[in-house]
């Protein structure tokens, strides 16, 4: 197969993995999935009382199950931390974040201002209107990170503020918190252009900002918000739908994937998956789900 070729069929492997029809053309069976089903009790003692999440709750605004009856009275299961995080394959040639990403004294202001309004690092300058760099509480214990800013927030400048956006403050209050309480940020803080992709060179260029972005808040939590951000703080090319909803470690934090909210407007039956990660979020962070 020639290179082109190749780099096509591999598009859109990541393309169908990412809409959740990869197992349709993946032989998934030969991934070998880790079993934490005999996590010691120790570990599961780790993050306290709250570490186990209870059957899916229907929220109107993110249920797709039936929500004219109350949530199954199904067995409580146990979020387990185990030691070993999900293996997934790292993607080739060196890692994005080598560089010194960790600044003494750091600061959020201090990193928009490293950034400079009128920055030309990368192509995405070129068209658009003006930096788009996070907003939230700076002491936040959840950080979710997208992949870019769209035409909306290009013209606000602020993350999520379009219909996806939108969703995500539905997802937020859903989980009993307010947009305030979060940070949002994204992957690439310059629009990419007719809401393409970011390119793997605009993402090298851009995310050592996010990494001393996610050093200074420290969460506790960071939720990737679909496969661009996912894959960047993971680095790797795996398809979320392999390893969305686990949790890894990253850099003293805990971090999860979940589906995009604009992959759920498209596809408003993956709702339920990520209502399931949230809810796996909020366990940790010892959080209820707010009362109809
Ligand atoms: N999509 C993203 O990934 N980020 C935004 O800020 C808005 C839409």
């Amino acid at each position: 197969m020639d290179q082109t070729k190749r780099s096509r069929t591999e598009a859109w492997f990541r393309y169908a993995d990412d809409l959740g029809i990869g197992p349709y053309y993946l032989d998934r069976a030969s991934q070998p999935k880790p079993d934490f089903s005999d996590a010691p009790s120790s570990v599961l003692g780790r993050v306290g009382a709250s570490d186990e999440i209870s059957a899916p709750v229907s929220i109107p605004s993110l249920a797709v199950a039936d929500t004219s009856k109350p949530a199954a009275a199904t067995p409580r299961r146990a979020i387990d931390f185990a030691s070993a995080p999900p293996a997934i394959p790292r993607a080739a040639g060196p890692s994005l974040f080598e560089s010194a990403d960790r600044i003494e004294g750091d600061t959020l202001e201090r990193i928009r201002t490293d950034i400079t309004p009128d920055c030309t690092r990368c192509k995405l300058h070129k068209a658009r209107t003006q930096i788009v760099f996070g907003v939230g509480n700076p002491k936040a214990q959840l950080v979710f990170v997208g992949e870019g800013p769209g035409r909306d927030e290009d013209e606000q400048g602020e993350p999520f503020v379009g219909r996806a956006g939108k969703l995500l403050t539905q997802m937020i209050e859903a989980m009993s918190l307010k947009r305030e309480d979060v940070y949002i940020c994204n992957v690439v803080k310059c629009r990419p252009p007719e809401n393409r992709l970011p390119e793997k060179d605009e993402i090298a260029t851009c995310s050592p900002f996010l990494m001393r972005q996610l050093g200074v808040i420290n969460p506790k939590v960071i939720c990737c918000l679909g496969a661009c951000s996912a894959q960047t703080l993971l680095e790797t090319t795996q398809g979320i739908s392999r390893f969305r909803g686990e949790w890894f470690d990253f850099r003293g934090a805990k971090l999860i994937a979940t589906y995009h909210p604009a992959y759920l407007l498209r596809n408003p039956a993956a709702k339920g998956e990520v209502w399931k990660d949230l809810q796996k979020v909020m366990a940790y962070l010892g959080l209820q789900p707010k009362r109809r």
